[in-house]
């Protein structure tokens, strides 16, 4: 079998924010061929879970139960190569910002960034993508696990460049403000129909920009139901009525089937992208 000419690398925090964030993305790339690597930081192991059946999960039991949540994800989502960063368990959940879980010298929030970073330089290298995807300086909305998986993510792509493999292209992961207005006030007349009592904000979803930092646009509606479905794959965390979900906060939130990103690095293949691969050299593209 020869290797996929397109690879796309995603590092994300815990199980399930690579469905919310970029399901409808790895879904259709997936389906068009292209290798999609998942590197998920830790398991999760301080998620509050939704199912009250499944709340005795805690701790290392609950990061078993979610690797299996996301082994069936990633089933939905057609992505055979997922892995933990340093293997399952290796770093853990830090929990929410400024609690005392972030002090666990095992927690991800503790890790090493030099350290971290040289193992998923080593994914870098064996898989070659030409598109890296992560969050923003903020981890997107501030939690500490996001924002050390967009440190390791972002050093990675220097050591592995250092060592023979530039990422052509890394992208951030956006909501365009207007877009997230727009979601936010169908959310308001639909909220009565929906299985959920409130509706969240825009300021609780991560990654929301003005609208003219947003350089590329993943139109996933094709695979708005594999999305879904990955995201219900991770019942501990998600509840989806479709367009919309929750998180154990139960607030009500749109699910976007069109993914939106940011190009940090690399060069635009056109001034409103629609592929992230846009744009690539015949060498970049081997
Ligand atoms: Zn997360």
């Amino acid at each position: 079998m020869t290797e996929p000419t397109r690879r796309l690398l995603l590092v994300h925090a815990h199980p399930d924010d690579e469905s919310i964030n970029n399901g409808a993305t790895m879904a259709r790339y997936a389906a068009e061929g292209a290798r999609v690597t998942l590197v998920t930081c830790t398991l999760g192991e301080r998620g509050e879970v939704i199912p009250p059946e499944l709340r005795h999960l805690t701790g290392a039991a609950l990061g078993e139960h979610r690797l299996r949540e996301l082994t069936a994800a990633m089933a939905e989502l057609g992505v055979e190569d997922f892995r933990l960063l340093g293997g399952p368990g290796h770093y853990t959940d830090s929990g929410m910002m400024g609690l005392p879980d972030n002090e666990d010298p095992a927690c991800f929030w503790q890790a090493d960034v030099e350290e971290a970073a040289g193992r998923l330089a080593e994914v870098i290298l064996e898989v070659r993508p030409q598109v890296l995807v992560t969050y923003d300086d903020n981890g997107g909305y501030g939690h500490p696990d996001h924002i050390q998986a967009h440190r390791v993510a972002m050093r990675a792509a220097e050591l592995a460049a250092e060592r023979g493999w530039e990422i052509p292209k890394v992208y951030w992961n956006r909501v365009p403000r207007s877009v997230g207005e727009a979601a936010f006030a169908r959310l308001e007349g639909d909220l009565s129909a929906l299985p959920f009592s409130k509706a969240g904000a825009l300021d609780d979803v991560p990654g929301v920009v003005a609208d003219e930092r947003v350089t590329t646009e993943i139109d996933g509606t094709a695979y708005a139901g594999a999305k879904a479905a990955a995201m219900r794959a991770h019942a501990t965390q998600i509840e989806v009525a479709q367009p919309y979900f929750a998180l154990s906060n139960e607030l009500a939130q749109p699910l976007f089937t069109t993914e939106y990103y940011e190009l940090v690095r690399g060069r635009a293949g056109a001034p409103r992208e629609n592929d992230l691969f846009a744009g690539l050299g015949a060498g970049e593209a081997s």
